[in-house]
């Protein structure tokens, strides 16, 4: 298709973005144009947005924004063969090269020469975005449409909280985040007796209960394995699941596990970091798994089936919704954490 439409472009590299007019983007044999319909603003996106050193290092502009999108194909390339022109979809983000060893495995959600929509090329901030056929996930007519364009972090939540087996156990939660607080409602969906979410923002800790946690402490004022000995005892928790990146809540997620249990690493820490491995993870035989993306595609199976089903209500997660210009007020919001998952509308 030819034509000019609306974007959010990183034209320059330092902080910021702009809404300006750019050619609508033209496809290639394997991959296809979406009208798009719903974005959501990842934590990815802001740290592009503020010009952070990560982005530095990893972003060439100029280029389109943004990589958590559903829209409705109106064009295929000669080779698709997953959808056809009127499909509404989602999208993977992450862009498996399809031959190294992980590929060839079925394990391409953690190929080794990936790359990622709105990072190493062109993202979806738009009116229309170029999809590759490989990342297509094809919509059941059933979910909530509002929700479509959060499955890929709702992904995120689910294979966090499924490597630690939660049912009929006592888990915690490091950070409520977006990510940490769609693991909330996925953990008390699978089974959790009990969540105990650490997390510093009052909105967020707010947020925490609305989507389940059975108690909230905040990190900033309150010792995290006292409140983990209170509440469940000298045995800890069964499971942490660590969504914050924040090297405190790393060590005290890895602390308050009981021996013999799990953590999952989902957060980022910006930096390396010294952990006691001797005496908190070797001698107590506890398991450490790091969780990178969703599983292409069962993973996304399972939170289709969990949006379908209405089996976990994300809606307080979702706390703003705004037109695509004004995507800035977003940004903000974003910066000083006093939010949810924040949609956009072209
Ligand atoms: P976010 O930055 O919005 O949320 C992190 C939360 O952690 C914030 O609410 C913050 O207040 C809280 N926090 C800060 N210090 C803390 C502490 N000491 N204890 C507890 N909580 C603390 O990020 P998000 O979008 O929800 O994503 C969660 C994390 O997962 C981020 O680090 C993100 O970069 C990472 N991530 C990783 C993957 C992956 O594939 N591994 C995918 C998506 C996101
Ligand atoms: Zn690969």
């Amino acid at each position: 298709m030819k034509g000019k439409m609306k974007a959010v472009v990183k034209e320059k590299p330092e902080y910021g973005a702009v809404y300006k007019e750019v050619d609508i983007p033209q496809i290639g044999p394997e991959q296809v144009l979406i009208k798009v319909e719903s974005i959501s603003i990842c934590g990815t996106d802001h740290h592009i947005y503020v010009w952070n050193k990560w982005a530095q290092e990893n972003i060439c502009p100029p280029q389109i924004m943004g990589h958590e999108v559903a829209g409705v194909v109106i064009e295929t390339g000669s080779r698709v063969k997953k959808v056809e022109s009127g499909d509404f979809i989602s999208a993977e983000t992450h862009i498996p090269c399809g031959h190294c060893y992980q590929c060839l495995i079925g394990k391409q959600h953690i190929c080794k020469n990936m790359k990622i929509l709105g990072v190493h090329k062109n993202g979806v901030f738009a009116e229309y975005a170029v999809i590759e056929e490989v990342d297509v996930w094809k919509n059941d007519p059933n979910i909530p449409r509002n929700f479509a364009s959060i499955q890929e972090p709702l992904g995120n939540a689910v294979d966090t909280i499924l490597s630690g087996n939660v049912d009929g156990k006592d888990i915690l939660i490091t950070g409520a985040g977006p990510v940490g607080l769609l693991s909330v409602g996925i953990a008390k969906t699978f089974g959790a007796s009990n969540v105990l979410v650490s997390e510093p923002n009052k909105y967020r800790r707010e947020l925490s209960f609305k989507m389940g946690a059975d108690y909230v402490v905040n990190p900033a004022n309150e010792d995290l394995i006292s409140a983990v000995n209170d509440i469940f005892g000298e045995k800890g928790v069964d499971f942490t699941a660590e969504m914050s990146g924040n090297p405190e809540a790393i060590k005290n997620g890895i602390k308050a596990v009981t021996p013999g249990g799990i953590i999952s690493l989902l957060g980022l820490p910006a930096d390396e970091l010294q952990l006691n491995l001797t005496q908190d993870v070797i001698f107590k035989n506890i398991k450490i798994i790091g969780i990178t993306g969703r599983k292409m595609f069962s993973t996304w199976n399972i939170v289709s089936n969990l949006l379908k089903s209405e089996r976990i209500n994300v809606s307080p997660v979702i706390t703003h919704k705004f037109p695509l210009q004004d995507f800035k007020k977003g940004m903000k919001l974003m910066g000083e954490g006093n939010c949810g998952k924040i949609i956009l509308k072209p």
